[in-house]
């Protein structure tokens, strides 16, 4: 069985490739994001191409170990679609080629701008997102299994996350996967939008090929679409050349010099993870595991190497990896969406850390302070309170023990006397009611 891919994922430049509308097309209404160059509008002319999108291509390009292009020309691709105004789609020559990532070897990527968007059943268009620039990543087909396939994309997620370039967190891949068995023509599937999807039309896929192949039917060269809503892919047409989309050189774009591009405009490659789980174990001396939780959500991993300055490595990691990461998961959220109390989760480490409050009263904290807004500090108090009388408790239960075996045997006002005796030893700060709750708690299990 042989995997591959094309991923487009759009880039979060602050506007779009040919145009000065914003790229954050869903926050308008309909079709209020556009000019005449994003729509196509006869004699309108494209501005230059938008720098920003090109050094994030080729910082995708530069962290995938690419070879990059000494030069970028636009072509125009033509083809029809309500969503594309100008009859044609424009799209760069390749900008790196032999990359790899993992043992997959990427194949080439290039830079394009996105069409409009067609709702083929309302027949509606909204030219919003047309223009927003893309990345298409193109690999080689060299996943072999579903898991591997899935493990792929997981990872190129995880590296754009890093590299800060993805547009809309909702929407990370648009992904058209082909694939091919033993026996049988490629087939291409097309609109896969999530790994999720891309798992289900894999599944689908390699079960209908499988049957045909039994049967010693034929398994054609074709391009289908896949039908999220109904988990199926659909036949759409035999697959199309490069020939069929009458490819020529933009006119109204210049070739631009990647080789000076550069020089002007200096490429910084940030930290990438599998860099930083090598050197949060070297650093650190974490294990592998606790080093690869902390770098699958980026600000937690920042997060814990915070902390680690106001503590130590070991306790560092214990909280953030399996208690605050545990929490998040649980709640369905990552570092960045609590960012806000992160003062208030370090008040409770440190707290947790030097003992002025026990673990249990930690995590409990900690849940409490995810799910509503509570004040960190004061609550620490309380705790440190309640934990300080209940050690006083404990106390006095084994000093008196006459008096306990009194209210074991029946004397149940005896009880009176040692909630006198406590409240005396806290100075009156312990609340008389809960302390005999806890009293009679202790009792009842010695008693059991
Ligand atoms: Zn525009």
């Amino acid at each position: 069985m042989k995997i591959g891919f094309e991923i487009h994922v759009q880039l979060r430049t602050k506007s779009k490739l040919f145009c000065e509308c914003s790229t954050r097309y869903w926050e308008v209404e309909p079709n209020r994001n556009t000019c005449p160059v994003c729509t196509g509008l006869p004699g309108s002319k494209p501005y230059p191409v938008n720098k920003e999108a090109i050094s994030m291509a080729l910082k995708v390009a530069k962290s995938l170990g690419m070879d990059i292009s000494k030069s970028l020309v636009f072509l125009r691709k033509h083809y029809f679609y309500p969503d594309l105004p100008s009859g044609y789609q424009r799209t760069s020559t390749p900008l790196g080629r032999n990359g790899r990532l993992g043992r997959v070897r990427i194949k080439e990527i290039h830079i394009e701008e996105d069409p409009g968007r067609y709702e083929p059943r309302e027949g509606i268009v909204d030219f919003n997102r047309s223009g927003v620039p893309l990345i298409e990543i193109v690999t080689e087909p060299d996943m072999s299994s579903i898991e591997e396939a899935e493990a792929f994309l997981k990872e190129l997620h995880l590296l754009l996350n890093y590299l800060d370039v993805i547009l809309n967190p909702s929407v990370v891949f648009r992904v058209d996967a082909n694939i091919s068995l033993e026996g049988g023509e490629r087939v291409e599937i097309k609109n896969i939008n999530s790994i999720e999807g891309v798992r289900r039309a894999l599944q689908f896929e390699i079960a209908r090929q499988k049957r045909l192949l039994e049967m010693g039917k034929k398994v054609e060269r074709e391009t289908r679409h896949w039908d999220e809503a109904r988990g199926i892919t659909i036949s759409l047409r035999e697959k199309e050349t490069e020939e069929d989309y009458r490819y020529m050189p933009d006119p109204d774009i210049p070739p631009v010099d990647i080789t000076s591009f550069i020089e002007n405009n200096p490429i910084t490659i940030p930290e990438l993870p599998w860099q930083r789980e090598e050197r949060l174990m070297k650093e650190y001396g974490l294990d592998k595991s606790d080093a690869h939780t902390l770098i699958l959500d980026k600000e937690l991993g920042e997060y814990f190497e915070r902390l680690v300055e106001k503590t130590n490595p070991r306790f560092a990691a214990t909280f953030v990896a399996d208690r605050l990461r545990g929490e998040l998961n649980y709640r369905g959220l990552d570092f960045k969406d609590v960012r806000e109390k992160e003062s208030s989760i370090t008040r409770i480490a440190i707290a947790w850390f030097r003992e002025e409050i026990s673990k249990p009263a930690a995590i409990e904290l900690l849940r409490r302070l995810l799910d509503e807004n509570i004040d960190v500090e004061q609550e620490i108090k309380k705790y440190t309170l309640r934990e300080d009388v209940e050690m006083i408790i404990d106390d006095v239960l084994r000093r008196e023990e006459r008096i306990v075996r009194d209210i074991l045997s029946g004397k149940k006002e005896a009880i009176n006397r040692l909630v006198g005796i406590v409240m005396k030893e806290t100075q009156g700060r312990a609340d008389p009611k809960r302390v005999k709750e806890i009293i009679s708690q202790r009792l009842s299990r010695w008693n059991s």
